[in-house]
Order: C-alpha cells, then structure tokens, then sequence
C-alpha cells in the first residue's frame, strides 16, 4: 500500500551505537528521544538493545504505546507538564522536565515515590525555562521536596529561536547548576553535537537527550547531515496518479492556494508533471527531497502532491513508485499521518 514509510532500523542501530560510543568517550549520559516515531516501540528497543536506558516522550499516548509493546521506566517526559494530565505523567515516568515552581511542588504531592525533576533554564532559544539569570532564585526553594527531587537543571537550543549552541550559552547553563549545588546537566537535542565536535562542550555537562540525530542521521538546527552518521533512514513512497504535460504557470487571475498560501511559478514552458497520492495532510511538502536525480517537488495541496519530473532519466509513468528522503518535519508529520503506511526492515 502506497503512500509508505520504509524505515531501517539497522541504520537508526548504528547511528545509535555511534553515539552512544561518542557520548560514552565523555561519560555523557544518552538519552533516547522517540516522539519523532510516537514512541514506536521497537524505535524503543533499538535504543534499548544498544545501551541507551532512558527513554524520553513529549506525549502520554506515547508512553503508553512504549508500555504496551514490553517496556518500562526509566522514562523522561521532555514536554514541561500541564496540570489537567500531571498524575498520568507523574505515574508513567519517573525523570521529568519542569519550568514551574508549582508543578515541582505539584508533583511532590502527588508522587508515591521519587521522581526525578530537571528544571529546565532558558539560555535564549526562548522556549520553555525560566531566563538564567533568574534561574537561581526560581529554583533554590525548591530543593527541598523529598519525592519530586531536583537532580539538575536541563536546557534546549534550536527548538524555537534556532539558537546554535555556544561557549557563553553554556557557561550560563553550568554556572546556575554550580552555583545551586546541583550535580546534573541535561542538554538536548541534536544540536548540541555540534559542541563535541567543537570541542567547546563543558565536562560538566552530564546527559544529552537525543533523537533526530539518531533517528534521521541530520541536523535540522546546524542544517546539516551529520557527517559520521547515516541518513536516509526513513525513506518515503508514494504513487503516481496523473502524468501529463502541463505549462509551469498557472492561468487565469490569481487569489490564494488551498493552504491560504500564494504560490510563485516560475516560467519554464511546458513540462512533465507528476501527481502522486500525498499531501500535506500526510506530509511537509518542503521537506521532500525525491530521490529521482532531477526530479522537483513544486507544490502540493491537502491530497496531491506535484513533482516536476521532465529532467528524471527514466520514464516516469502512470502507477509508478517515487521515492523521498524526508527532513525531520516531513518525517514527523508522516509518521502522524494515518494514511502512511510504515514498514520497518531489519
Ligand atoms: C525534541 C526534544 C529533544 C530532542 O531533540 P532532537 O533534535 O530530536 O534530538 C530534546 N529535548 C527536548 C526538550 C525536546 O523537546
């Protein structure tokens, strides 16, 4: 069944084991991220299988889903908590990320045993955590709770303001756990390679939560392909429908697409056209690189996706396969997509 998702899990394997071998070289802590696969459970086990213990989700389904397929704790919920759900979370997971006071205290109350809390620090991506510079005085009141147990202090770059990781914003970081005793430092995601391979990563630096790395061998943040990692691991599929030749610019008087986009053409003359069985509900059309040498992917709308497919070599036809590498965002949103198959080999 078309559209699909080929998955190898004996790449994700290795780009695992990669890490892990270079995480372990600085006793850094590697901590699996499997929200990109909604916690598939067997993303799970090839974290597992190859070392890495801790398991972390932004999604309560997710867990669940883990449990179902045999695993358990430790788990690390990475999306800071909302209220309505926090004894579900508090329940399934045992390390949790946390950017208010209330939520510690929250969570001390309702926890039977100890739970690991890592109160997250804005180092100036801006998403969650409170601002370093007020870090210290959010934090020092909290320690004292025996079962939600401040162990350290956590910070994200390259999710929100696509801040790169620095010596300064590190500095920050490792400054406000010193300075509150605390011995953990949890820095996440991918992104944050770019600091090993720099060499300017701090020893102090204890864990690192990872996933796209893992998952896709890229680094949607540093844009690039992690060079000792593999990549196209995920590839996507999907089927031609129409094949005709058609102008490269629309005709008539022009208002706004489907998506409320404006779409800009530019004037080729008339050329070869696929439409395949995907859109965007299934998929980021930007985020499609087709794996045909030549082939382009101009637009798509909620159903059909087009592809400029006059330069590809062979003769692209009716019920023909296409196949795309796909970018973290691409990838996300297909995995999400109840209308993509997946099919894991390995
Ligand atoms: C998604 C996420 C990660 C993992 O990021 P990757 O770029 O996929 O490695 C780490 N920490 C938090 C808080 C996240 O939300």
């Amino acid at each position: 069944m078309y559209p699909r998702l080929v998955v190898d899990l004996e790449k994700i394997s290795r780009n695992v084991r990669k890490l892990r071998e270079i995480l372990k070289e600085r006793n850094i802590e590697f901590v699996g991220v499997t929200k990109l696969f909604m916690g598939d459970p067997k993303i799970a086990g090839i974290f597992r299988e190859n070392g890495v213990e801790v398991l972390a989700d932004s999604r309560i389904e997710n867990f669940r889903k883990m449990m179902e397929g045999g695993f358990s704790k430790p788990f690390m919920m990475i999306r800071i908590p909302q209220i309505s759900r926090l004894k579900e979370v508090v329940e399934l997971t045992d390390h949790i990320l946390v950017s208010e006071p209330e939520i510690v205290k929250m969570i001390d109350e309702i926890a039977s045993g100890v739970v690991k809390i890592y109160y997250m620090v804005d180092v100036g991506d801006l998403r969650e955590g409170v601002m370093y510079d007020k870090a210290v005085d959010e934090i020092k009141p909290l320690l004292n709770f025996k079962k939600a147990k401040i162990v350290g202090v956590a910070t994200n770059v390259g999710c929100f303001g696509g801040v790169l990781p620095s010596e300064e914003n590190l500095k920050w970081i490792v400054d406000v756990a010193k300075e509150l005793d605390l011995d953990e430092i949890s820095v996440g995601g991918t992104v944050y390679l770019l600091a090993l391979e720099g060499g300017f990563m701090p020893y102090e630096i204890t864990q690192m939560r990872i996933g796209e790395a893992a998952l896709l061998g890229t680094d949607a943040t540093g844009d690039r392909d992690i060079p000792y990692l593999e990549q196209e691991t995920v590839v996507l599929e999907a089927e031609v429908i129409e094949i005709k030749e058609k102008p490269s610019v629309p005709i008539g008087k022009k208002g706004k697409d489907s998506m409320g986009r404006v779409p800009k053409f530019e004037d080729k003359g008339i050329r070869r056209r696929a439409i395949l069985a995907i859109g965007v509900q299934d998929v980021d059309p930007k985020g499609l690189k087709p794996l045909d040498e030549g082939a382009e992917v101009v637009h798509a709308s909620s159903d059909h996706l087009i592809v400029d497919v006059t330069d590809v070599e062979r003769k692209i036809k009716l019920g023909d396969v296409m196949r795309f590498r796909t970018n973290y965002s691409a990838t996300l949103r297909a995995i999400t997509s109840p209308f993509v198959d997946k099919v894991f080999l390995g």
